[in-house]
């Protein structure tokens, strides 16, 4: 019976991706339900204890945080906040012996990284990365092309990822909270859909910063930054993020044939197509899919298909791009 127990998460930080997505998600999950909240917004909690039947004890902010260790309603914690706060929580949920699901990019550096990972494993709690498009039809249908080699091998990968930012004010704007620019943000829905077409992950890099036309929003943070990913035998991924330009595809070319979704990234209404013809998948809500898998493999033990170590290995490819696009030079990840 305790096989088909619904593992209970928290939520970490109520912003909008928690209150508009994963809130919403989690009403619709089989294994795991919204069963906690940590915020530093006294308002949110009031707002969120009403909405969907919190009790007063799983409800945290980040001060008393550590208690959760008592709370046997708790055995997820799920890191929604700022980029530069994924490692600080990743810990201290480790440390409270609660498994744990860190949303993207999993760390602001390769040492925070390391250091979340670690504290896993010494915890002995699994860790996953909320990669939310592992569970989606369109991409799993692409790693299926790539990967198996469906129109024989691949040649060649396009993919973008970008928005306009609105105004100023977003910690996504301010390095100290965020990492860094659209890179860490959409681009590295870019450097997945390379590395899961082929399975694999780049063995070098090069990388440009683009040109800066709101001078009053980029200060601390690329406005958009290109590219390319070389894997083994020769394929190139050709990539481009930005936070002026709204962009969102994945292609690939193989010998024989070629795909490409796009809208591809956002949350709905992807589209594909193929050399064969159009793809035909539903649009699932995505979220739902990827807590349900998640809390399935913490359950039997087992890491998630979006694991920790996957995390570490974007973060370094990341670094590696943005030290390419500072020096010019090319860079092994
Ligand atoms: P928001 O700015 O909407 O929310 C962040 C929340 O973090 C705030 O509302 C606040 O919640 C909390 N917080 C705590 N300290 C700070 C601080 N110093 N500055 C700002 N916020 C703080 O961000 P998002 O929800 O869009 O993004 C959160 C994370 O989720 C990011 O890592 C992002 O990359 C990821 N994300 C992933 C997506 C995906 O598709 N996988 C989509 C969108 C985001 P409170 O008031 O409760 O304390």
């Amino acid at each position: 019976a305790s096989q088909n127990k619904k593992l209970g998460i928290a939520l970490v930080g109520l912003g909008g991706y928690s209150t508009h997505q994963l809130a919403p998600a989690l009403q619709e999950t089989k294994n795991c339900y919204l069963a906690g909240i940590v915020t530093g917004t006294p308002s949110k909690a009031e707002t969120w204890k009403a909405k969907y039947n919190i009790p007063d004890k799983n409800i945290y902010n980040y001060q008393n945080f550590d208690q959760i260790a008592e709370n046997k309603d708790i055995d997820i914690v799920y890191v929604v906040l700022p980029n530069a706060m994924h490692a600080e929580y990743t810990i201290r949920a480790a440390k409270a012996g609660k498994h744990v699901i860190c949303e993207k990019p999993m760390a602001t550096s390769v040492e925070d990284a390391q250091r979340m990972l670690e504290a896993c494993r010494q915890n002995k709690v699994q860790l996953a990365i909320g990669y939310r498009l592992h569970y989606d039809p369109f991409h799993q249908r692409v790693m299926e092309l790539g990967q198996k080699q469906v129109f024989g091998k691949v040649k060649s990968i396009r993919a973008h990822n970008g928005f306009t930012m609105g105004g100023p004010g977003s910690w996504r704007l301010d390095r100290e909270r965020s990492g860094g620019g659209p890179l860490m943000d959409m681009g590295i829905y870019c450097v997945q859909g390379a590395c899961y077409t082929l399975g694999k992950a780049p063995v070098a890099v090069t990388a440009k910063f683009g040109e800066v036309t709101r001078p009053e929003l980029f200060s601390e943070v690329e406005q958009s930054i290109s590219w390319r990913m070389e894997f083994e035998d020769g394929v190139i991924a050709e990539c481009n993020s930005s936070y002026a330009e709204r962009e969102d595809f994945l292609e690939g070319k193989a010998e024989k044939g070629w795909w490409r979704l796009g809208p591809s990234f956002g949350y709905e209404g992807k589209q594909g197509e193929t050399s064969q013809g159009r793809m035909n998948y539903p649009n699932i809500f995505e979220q739902a899919w990827q807590m349900d898998g998640q809390a399935e493999s913490f359950r039997n033990n087992n890491s998630s298909i979006v694991p920790g170590e996957m995390g570490l290995r974007d973060v370094r490819i990341l670094m590696a791009i943005y030290e390419s696009a500072r020096s010019g030079g090319k860079r092994v990840p």
